[in-house]
C-alpha cells in the first residue's frame, strides 16, 4: 500500500496544498506517496490548482487497517478519515490544538503555533535541502494567504508573512493581486444550496460542554449570504443539529475585506455563545465584530 498524505474533512486550501507539497517534497527524496483529499475542493482551492494546472487529489472515504499515513493541517480524529484509528500514523504536520489524538507507535509530530501548515512544510523542506519548485512555492503562498486572509488574521505570524512574501518575490508573483483574486474566487457561492453552505468549511469539536460544529464562509459582502437564504440556512442547521446530536452549530460568515463576521448560532448552547461574546442573538444570528479566526477567536472560548 502506497503511503497517503491528507488534510482534514471539508478540505480548505491549506489542507489540499499541504498534502500536495508533501507529495512533491517526498517524491524528490524518492519516497512513494500520494496526496489524497477527504472531500471535494472549494472554489478557492480550485482557483489555485487551475492556476498551476494541476489535477485535484483523489478523494478517499476511509483507510484500510495498517495504511501508512501522514496527517497535515489537522490531528483530531473527529476531523479525519474514517478508520484513522486503524492506520499507522507516521507523521503529523499541523498548527492546531492537539485533541482526541493517539497513535499505536512512535510518531513524528511537527506542530507549531504558526498561521499555516504550509509554513511548517516550507521550514521542513528548506532544512532538508529539498528544492522548493515554482509549483510548491505557489501551493505554499496560496495556503498561507488562505489561512491568514492575506495576513489579516490574528493567527498570522511574522514567519508566515515572511515566507509567503519571499517566495512571491522569488517567483515574480504580485501577492496582493494574486491573493485577493484567490480569496475572491472562494466567495463565489451563488450555486450552493443551504446544505452545501454548511459543508464549505465546517469542523466538529468535542468539548467538555458538548459537541459543536462550526462552519466558516468567506464573503466580500455580508448581506449576500445573510439576507439571501435565511430560512433555508436555518432549517438546514436545525436538521444538522438533530441528525448529529449537536449542542451547537455556528455558521460564521466572514467579510474578508473588512475583517468582521456575522454568525448563525443555533442549538442548546447558543445562549452561552451570546454571553461569551457579549452580543444578542437576533433571528438566530449574532454579530462578531473583528472576528475572523475560528481557531483563535471562537473555539478556545466555547
Ligand atoms: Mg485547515
Ligand atoms: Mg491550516
Ligand atoms: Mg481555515
Amino acid at each position: 500500500m502506497k503511503k497517503l498524505v491528507f488534510g482534514h474533512q471539508n478540505p480548505d486550501t491549506d489542507s489540499i496544498c499541504s498534502a500536495m507539497i508533501v507529495e512533491l517534497g517526498e517524491k524528490q527524496k524518492g519516497i512513494e506517496i500520494e496526496a489524497v483529499a477527504l472531500g471535494g475542493l472549494n472554489e478557492e482551492t480550485k482557483y489555485v490548482l487551475n492556476y498551476i494546472g494541476k489535477k485535484a487529489p483523489r478523494i478517499i472515504q476511509e483507510v484500510e487497517k495498517n495504511q501508512k499515513v501522514i496527517m497535515v493541517d489537522h490531528n483530531e480524529f473527529g476531523q479525519s478519515v474514517k478508520n484513522i484509528e486503524e492506520a499507522i500514523i507516521e507523521e503529523v504536520y499541523d498548527h492546531h490544538r492537539i485533541s482526541n489524538f493517539q497513535t499505536k507507535d512512535q510518531v513524528l509530530m511537527n506542530v507549531q503555533p504558526l498561521g499555516c501548515t504550509a509554513t511548517i512544510l516550507y521550514q521542513k523542506y528548506s532544512l532538508e535541502k529539498v528544492e522548493i519548485t515554482k509549483d510548491m512555492a505557489i501551493l505554499i503562498i496560496s495556503a498561507i494567504v488562505s489561512d491568514s486572509l492575506l495576513f489579516k488574521s490574528p493567527t498570522c505570524t511574522k514567519l508566515d508573512e515572511q515566507v509567503a512574501s519571499e517566495l512571491a518575490k522569488q517567483f515574480n508573483i504580485d501577492i496582493q493581486e494574486y491573493g485577493l483574486e484567490m480569496l475572491k474566487a472562494g466567495t463565489n457561492l451563488s450555486s450552493f444550496s443551504a446544505e452545501e453552505l454548511l459543508d464549505v468549511d465546517t469542523k466538529e469539536f468535542q468539548t467538555k460542554n458538548g459537541k459543536y460544529q462550526i462552519g466558516q464562509i468567506n464573503t466580500v459582502d455580508l448581506n449576500d449570504i445573510v439576507s439571501k437564504e435565511n430560512t433555508n440556512i436555518i432549517n438546514a442547521i436545525e436538521k444538522r443539529i438533530t441528525n448529529n446530536k449537536l449542542d451547537l452549530f455556528m455558521l460564521v460568515i466572514t467579510d474578508i475585506l473588512n475583517s468582521n463576521s456575522i454568525a448563525y448560532c443555533i442549538g442548546e448552547n447558543s445562549k452561552k455563545v451570546a454571553k461569551i461574546f457579549k452580543q444578542e442573538i437576533i433571528d438566530n444570528k449574532i454579530n462578531l465584530p473583528g472576528v475572523v479566526s475560528r481557531k483563535k477567536q471562537i473555539v478556545p472560548f466555547l
